[in-house]
Order: structure tokens, then C-alpha cells, then sequence
């Protein structure tokens, strides 16, 4: 039988997100969030807004480096 010695402690990326519904801004980790694709491309995180519920989308860091490298 395996035994866990010493569990590993990952940390939680936590993203800050904005609501362009009702203005809402709150932070969520990684089991909240979720990663959005557009076929093989990533485009940012998905997080459901905890005062309206509306799809709060934000989009990647990168995104707009990858975005102005097609232009
Ligand atoms: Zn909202």
C-alpha cells in the first residue's frame, strides 16, 4: 500500500474577473474558472459571475500578442 509522505501544495491560480453585466468584480481559483477554446486556440477563462450569473469571459494575457501577430 502506497502512503502519501507529504501532500503536494500546489497553488491555486486565482484570476480577478469582471462583470460587464452588472459591474461586478470578484476573484475566482482554478477549480471556479474554466478554460475557454476556440477550436485549438486558447483564449482566456470563463467564470460565472457570483451576483448575476452571467458568463464573465477574461480573456488571456497572450491573447493580444497572438492576435496582432495575424495582422
Ligand atoms: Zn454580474
Amino acid at each position: 500500500m502506497i502512503k502519501i509522505i507529504r501532500q503536494a501544495h500546489k497553488h491555486k491560480k486565482i484570476k480577478r474577473f469582471k462583470c460587464e453585466n452588472c459591474g461586478c468584480v470578484f476573484k475566482a481559483d482554478e477549480d471556479e474558472y474554466r478554460e475557454d477554446y476556440f477550436f485549438f486556440t486558447f483564449l482566456g477563462y470563463l467564470c460565472d459571475c457570483p451576483k448575476c450569473g452571467e458568463d464573465v469571459f477574461r480573456k488571456h494575457q497572450k491573447w493580444d500578442d497572438w492576435k496582432s501577430s495575424w495582422r
